[in-house]
């Protein structure tokens, strides 16, 4: 039996950080067995929101396809494409906008949100309304049955389901409806105790080496209750604590919780642990990395490949639909 098609992408934005690690890459990387999966980096959509700006975007879609085979991934299993290399995606995205009602969209949650989070931006942009279209587009486009997501993201998925059945009712079936595969996210702030973002240089970049992975830890903020070594600590509170949980054995785990409340180990003490067990968890990413750095020509070459597989399989559908609309 043939695999279930997954799709899934990332804006190519500026570096990613421990926060993409756990919340999507990681899932990713386990995926790439169980499904037929295609993964693209998002640079039209890393448009919706800095297209003030779009010096760095091509910089950062090669980085971003050097982080995401440091962690892991691989050409062999999974394929990697460029969203503006399959430039099918503008044409299914402007037939389907055709029969999007504007209300759909209005009502998306994100919206509204993310307008008053990036009040800095201008975003009232008729490509910001429409992006939730142009990705139906991206997950149609490749007959994707599951689409990884985090909670904020299931509302996406639902309107793409929407668009399908509106879609298939008044020209015949051509696509099916992908499910949201929801990802489970563990609890990872950044060093200020603010939500891990590049845009508040709170993050553990997975391209940092491990003397800056080390620097960032030691300045990560703790129990802010917590002045002295004598004052009893609560890890529950603790955002080293929750690094501790996901990097470091589970006797240390313990041993910390104990001896944080019994006031028995200090802040900084407690840091060098975590961060030495970050460090070597985040090694292999690294020296990965360094190979990818020093052979640029091969990552480029896996972005052609994987793009020209991807562009296949987009000019299949895109002849469907032109069929099945009759233009
Ligand atoms: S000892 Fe560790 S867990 Fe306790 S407050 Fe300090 S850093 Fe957090």
């Amino acid at each position: 039996m043939s695999k279930q098609r997954i799709l899934s992408g990332m804006r190519p934005t500026g570096p990613l950080h421990l926060g993409h690690l756990h919340g999507a890459l990681a899932n990713w990387k386990d995926m790439q067995d169980k499904y037929d999966c295609f993964y693209f980096i998002a640079d039209w959509h890393a448009l919706t929101t800095n297209y003030e700006d779009t010096s760095n975007t091509a910089a950062f879609r090669t980085e971003m396809m050097i982080d995401w085979l440091s962690v892991g991934l691989d050409p062999a299993k999974s394929t990697f494409f460029v969203q503006s290399e399959v430039k099918e995606h503008a044409e299914l995205f402007l037939i389907l906008s055709m029969i999007t009602p504007v209300p759909w969209l209005e009502r998306n949650p994100t919206y509204k949100d993310q307008i008053v989070q990036m009040e800095n931006k201008d975003l009232s942009t008729f490509g910001f309304l429409g992006y939730p279209v142009l990705q139906a587009a991206d997950i149609i486009m490749y007959k994707a049955h599951g689409v990884p997501v985090g909670i904020d993201q299931v509302p996406h998925v639902e309107l793409t389901r929407e668009i399908v059945r509106r879609f298939n009712y008044m020209y015949g079936d051509v696509f099916v409806e992908p499910k949201a595969i929801l990802t489970e996210t563990p609890k990872l702030l950044g060093s200020d105790n603010r939500k891990m973002s590049k845009s508040y240089q709170n993050a553990i970049n997975l391209a940092d080496p491990p003397d800056v992975v080390s620097q960032k830890v030691s300045v990560m903020i703790t129990d802010p209750q917590r002045m002295r070594k004598k004052d009893p600590g609560d890890p529950d509170i603790c955002n080293v604590y929750s690094f501790h949980k996901i990097y470091s054995p589970p006797e240390m785990v313990e041993q910390v919780n104990k001896e944080c409340r019994a006031a028995e180990i200090g802040c900084v003490q407690c840091k060098k642990l975590m961060a030495a067990n970050l460090t070597a968890q985040l090694e292999p990413i690294y020296e990965k990395r360094v190979h990818f750095e020093k052979n640029r020509d091969e990552v480029e070459d896996i972005i052609k490949t994987g793009s020209d597989k991807a562009r296949e399989v987009a000019k299949a559908t895109m002849e469907e639909v032109r069929a099945a609309v009759k233009i």
